[in-house]
């Protein structure tokens, strides 16, 4: 039998790639859509601005979309999990209420950094998934919250994890951000057509610190954050999808250029060795063209779950650079949520 999932912010641009990927899931089966008071008790078709390249699945159009809360999710149908894609702002409380009684994997940033909440990325951090039985002791809740990282943060820290055995020391990056980042109606059309908006607000803090907590390591009952400096710019750009970035990382060792190929292209994590159904066969793809990635070409790499990596190059001022490029709302969204929820299942937390 499949597990039955609610999405909380199922009409927005993550949450309708949340339905979009979940079409034909073998696991999961879309039972509940909760989105804002203006969209309750509408159809689904009638509150939702279908902006996926796919249509529409017909199995959500005709649903009636409830009001985000525990109560009316309850009545709406049978839940075993919740995937959450409401707006930071509001998540927090909002997932809390949740929590109590389901388990909450969630793409908001509001639970990220607190000390019992796991910040989860399956091929690089799975065994964080421990602090889920903290956090049901701390809290005493029937669920739990589990979130994943900011969507240019994603990107980075598989491309990080992979380098790790070099001894990675410390990190700048650039980032040439996707306007699907911004969500739906997102940056106004003048402010972003012939122009580069350079400020995300939250965005350059999300990526130092999200990234340590996730390289970080579970000790006892906390996570110790990996003692790496890690400095962000980041900067709006006229891209429909896909975050391209800029990253220079200085290691301990030197390893040639090959040998920090040959680590991108061996990284492999649980979800490749489980065999999980969204699992990319390669979590990092290198390039060798000079001109790559670029967003348009790379972005569907991995049916949008891999990041493309190329350009690796030694740097005169840190040990090596690169650019890398991930799909921000299926490898930065709704496919790390989908992931996510397919390790819990095999780690027998769902
Ligand atoms: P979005 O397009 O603005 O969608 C927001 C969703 O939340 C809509 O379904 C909206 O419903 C609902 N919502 C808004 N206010 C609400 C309220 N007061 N009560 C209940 N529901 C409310 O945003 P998004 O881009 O999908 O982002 C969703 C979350 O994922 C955010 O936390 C974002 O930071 C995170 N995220 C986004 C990306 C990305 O690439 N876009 C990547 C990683 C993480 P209505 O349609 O009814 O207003």
């Amino acid at each position: 039998m499949k597990r039955e999932v609610a999405i909380l912010g199922a009409t927005g641009t993550v949450g309708q790639r949340f339905i979009e990927l979940l079409q034909g899931h073998p696991w999961f089966e879309i039972s509940v859509l909760a989105a804002s008071e203006r969209s309750a008790g509408k159809k689904y078709k009638e509150a939702c601005k279908w902006r996926m390249e796919t249509p529409m699945p017909e199995a959500v159009e005709d649903m009636t979309v409830v009001n985000t809360n525990l109560k009316e999710v309850k009545q709406a149908g049978n839940v075993d999990f919740v995937f959450s894609a409401l707006p930071g702002s509001i998540a927090g409380p909002i997932e809390e209420e949740f929590a109590v009684e389901y388990p909450v994997v969630s793409k908001a940033s509001a639970h990220r950094m607190k000390s019992d909440v796991p910040l989860i990325i399956p091929e690089v951090n799975p065994d964080h998934l421990q602090l889920i039985s903290v956090q049901k002791k701390n809290r005493g809740w029937n669920g739990f919250i589990s979130t994943d990282p900011n969507c240019s943060t994603i990107q980075l820290a598989i491309t990080l994890k992979a380098l790790m055995k070099f001894g990675v020391e410390n990190v700048i990056v650039s980032t040439m951000q996707a306007l699907s980042g911004a969500g739906y109606p997102g940056v106004p059309s003048l402010d972003i057509i012939d122009n580069v908006v350079p400020y995300i607000s939250g965005e350059e803090e999300k990526m130092e610190n999200e990234t340590r907590k996730i390289l970080g390591t579970f000790y006892g009952e906390e996570i110790q954050p990996a003692n790496i400096t890690i400095s962000a710019s980041c900067h709006r750009v006229n891209v429909k999808d896909g975050h391209l970035e800029a990253v220079y990382v200085g290691l301990e060792q030197k390893p040639t250029i090959e040998e920090v190929k040959e680590a991108f292209r061996n990284f492999v994590g649980e979800p490749q060795r489980l065999k999980l159904p969204t699992a990319p066969e390669r979590p990092i793809i290198v390039k060798e063209e000079i001109d790559r990635p670029q967003p348009r070409f790379d972005r569907d790499a991995g049916k949008g779950m891999s990041v493309v990596v190329g350009r690796i190059r030694e740097d005169p001022i840190m040990t090596v650079k690169y650019l890398c490029l991930g799909h921000n709302t299926i490898r930065g969204a709704a496919g790390a949520g989908i992931l996510s929820a397919e390790l819990m299942v095999k780690k027998g937390l769902l």
